[in-house]
C-alpha cells in the first residue's frame, strides 16, 4: 500500500521504516529540512537500536523516502499518518497546533479519498477537530473529496521501538468506518499473523486508551516510589518489598522498579495532559495529580541524598554522573531525571563530569559549552578526580563495574544510585558508602 507519514521523530521514522520493511511504499514528510537532508544522506537523526540498517535498506530498495514537500506526500499516500509532536502547552494541556497544521496541509493537497490516521498521542475529541479542520479547509478551497479520520495510537517504547512496531502487543483502531477498518487491517496484516491483535473501537475510546495506558504505567512507578519513601522511613528495604509484591500474579514484576523518577517525552506530558483534560470536563483526576507530584519530588531525591551526605557543602565538588538519557537505549533527554539533578548541582556550585553511551551529543545541544559540565569519553574517565559517583540511568554497561577502579579514582568512596543497580552488602564490604532509592537513608 502507499503510505505517507507526517513527522519523522521517534514515532514517525520508526513506523515509516517498519511499514516499508514489510513492503509498503512509504513517503515521510517533515518540516525540519535539516532532519530530512540528514535522512536523505543516509544519516539517522535519533538513536534507536536497529533503526539505522532498517532505514538504509528500505531507502536503497526504493520503498522509503523523505521530503519536506507536503504536496508530494499527500498525493502519494492512500493512508496518511499524523505522527507529529503534541508537546505540553503553557498550562500542561496537549498542544495540538502541529497536528491541526498537518490536517490543514492534507486538505490543501487532497487529491482523492484518504484515510487520515492520528498516531500522535492526542486528547479525547481530537479526531473531531482533525475532521473539522479538514472539512473547513476543503470547503474554503471549494474542494469536496471525501476522507476518513481514524485514531490509531502508538504504543512503542523508545529503546525498543523497532521491535515494538514489528511485534505490537495490540493495534488499536478507533473508527466507525468499515472502509477505513478494512484498509488499516490490510496495512497491518504483516504484523498481525500470530493472533488477531487488532482491537476496533470508537474513536474517543481509542484516544483515551493511549492516555490510560501511559497513566497506568506512570502510576505504577510513582506508587513504587512512594513505597520506597516509606521503606526509608520505616527502615525497610524496597527491593525486598518489590520482590514480595511482584510474586503476586495480580501485581506482577513488570514496571515496579523504584528509582529517581520517570521522564521522557510521554509519561510526564501525558499525565499532565489527562489531568488538564479531566479538569476541562469538571473532574479532578486526584490519582494522576498525586502521580505527578510524587514524580516531581522523586526527581529531587538524588540531590537530597548528596546534599545531606556533604552537609550542604557542594561548592567546588566534582560529581561523576553515569547515564543522562531518561532511560537506557535512547539518546532522548526530554524530562530526564539527570537534568533535574545537574541543574540542582550547578545551582549549588558543583561541577558535573558525565558519561552516557548515547545522549552526550543531545546533552551538549541542550546545555551548550559550560565550565561546570564536562562530557567524558568513557565511564572510567568520568570518575577521575570526582568526589562521588551518581547513577541516573540503568544502561547495561553500568551494571557490573570495576568497583576497585571506582574507589581508586574517586576522592570519596561514595555512590548515589538512582536505579538500585548494586548490592548494598557487597558495596559496604568494599568500603563504599552507598545510597540507593528506598534502601536505608531517609531524606
Ligand atoms: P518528535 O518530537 O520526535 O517528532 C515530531 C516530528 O514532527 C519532528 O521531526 C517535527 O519536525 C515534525 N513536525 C512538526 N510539525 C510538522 C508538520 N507540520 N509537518 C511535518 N512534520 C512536522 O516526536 P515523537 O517522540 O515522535 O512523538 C510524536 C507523537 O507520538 C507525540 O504525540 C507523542 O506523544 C507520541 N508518542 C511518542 C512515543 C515516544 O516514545 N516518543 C511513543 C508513543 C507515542
Amino acid at each position: 500500500m502507499k503510505v505517507t507519514v507526517f513527522g519523522v521523530g521517534y514515532v514517525g521514522l520508526v513506523q515509516g521504516a517498519v511499514l516499508a520493511e514489510v513492503g509498503h511504499k512509504v513517503v515521510c514528510v517533515d518540516v525540519d529540512q535539516a532532519k530530512v537532508d540528514k535522512l536523505n544522506q543516509g544519516g539517522i537523526p535519533i538513536y534507536e537500536p536497529g533503526l539505522e540498517p532498517l532505514v538504509k535498506q528500505n531507502v536503497e530498495a526504493g520503498r522509503l523516502s523523505f521530503t519536506t514537500d507536503a504536496k508530494t506526500g499527500v498525493e502519494h499516500g492512500e493512508v496518511i499518518f499524523i505522527a507529529v509532536g503534541t508537546p505540553p502547552d503553557e498550562d500542561g494541556s496537549a498542544d495540538l497546533k502541529y497536528v491541526l497544521t498537518v490536517a490543514s496541509t492534507v486538505a490543501e493537497h487532497l487529491n482523492g479519498h484518504k484515510i487520515v490516521v492520528t498516531k500522535s498521542t492526542v486528547p479525547v475529541g481530537t479526531a473531531d477537530k482533525v475532521r473539522a479542520t479538514l472539512g473547513d479547509k476543503l470547503s474554503s478551497l471549494g474542494k469536496s473529496p471525501t476522507f476518513d479520520v481514524v485514531s490509531n495510537p502508538e504504543f512503542l517504547k523508545e529503546g525498543a521501538a523497532v521491535n515494538d512496531c514489528m511485534r505490537p502487543d495490540r493495534i488499536i483502531l478507533g473508527t466507525d468506518s468499515a472502509l477505513a477498518q478494512k484498509k488499516l487491517r490490510q496495512l497491518y496484516a504483516p504484523f498481525n499473523r500470530n493472533h488477531d491483535k487488532v482491537i476496533v473501537m470508537d474513536v474517543r475510546s481509542a484516544e483515551l486508551t493511549k492516555y490510560a495506558a501511559n497513566c497506568m504505567l506512570a502510576t505504577k512507578i510513582s506508587f513504587m516510589n512512594e513505597m520506597a519513601c516509606l521503606a526509608e522511613k520505616f527502615g525497610a528495604d524496597i527491593e525486598n518489598v518489590r520482590k514480595g509484591i511482584g510474586s503476586d500474579p495480580r501485581i506482577g514484576y513488570q514496571f515496579i522498579y523504584p528509582g529517581c523518577g520517570y521522564g521522557g517525552s510521554c509519561f510526564p506530558k501525558d499525565v499532565q495532559a489527562l489531568v488538564r483534560s479531566a479538569r476541562a470536563v469538571g473532574h479532578d483526576a486526584s490519582i494522576l495529580e498525586a502521580v505527578e507530584a510524587v514524580n516531581y519530588k522523586q526527581k529531587e531525591k538524588l540531590f537530597g541524598y548528596i546534599h545531606q551526605h556533604f552537609n550542604g557543602d557542594l561548592a567546588g565538588k566534582t560529581v561523576a554522573i553515569w547515564g543522562l538519557s531518561f532511560k537506557p537505549n535512547t539518546d532522548d533527554m526530554r524530562e530526564a531525571s539527570s537534568r533535574v539533578l545537574m541543574e540542582q548541582l550547578w545551582a549549588a556550585g558543583a561541577r558535573v563530569q558525565a558519561y552516557d553511551p548515547e545522549a552526550m551529543e543531545e546533552t551538549q545541544r541542550i546545555y551548550g559549552h559550560r565550565a561546570d559540565l564536562s562530557l567524558m569519553g568513557t565511564k572510567e574517565s568520568a570518575l577521575s578526580g570526582a568526589d562521588m559517583l551518581v547513577i541516573c540511568t540503568e544502561w547495561q554497561v553500568f551494571r557490573a563495574p570495576d568497583f576497585d577502579l571506582i574507589k581508586e579514582r574517586l576522592s570519596n568512596p561514595v555512590i548515589f544510585d538512582g536505579r538500585n543497580l548494586f548490592d548494598p552488602g557487597q558495596l559496604a564490604e568494599q568500603g563504599f558508602q552507598y545510597y540507593a532509592i528506598g534502601r536505608g537513608l531517609s531524606v
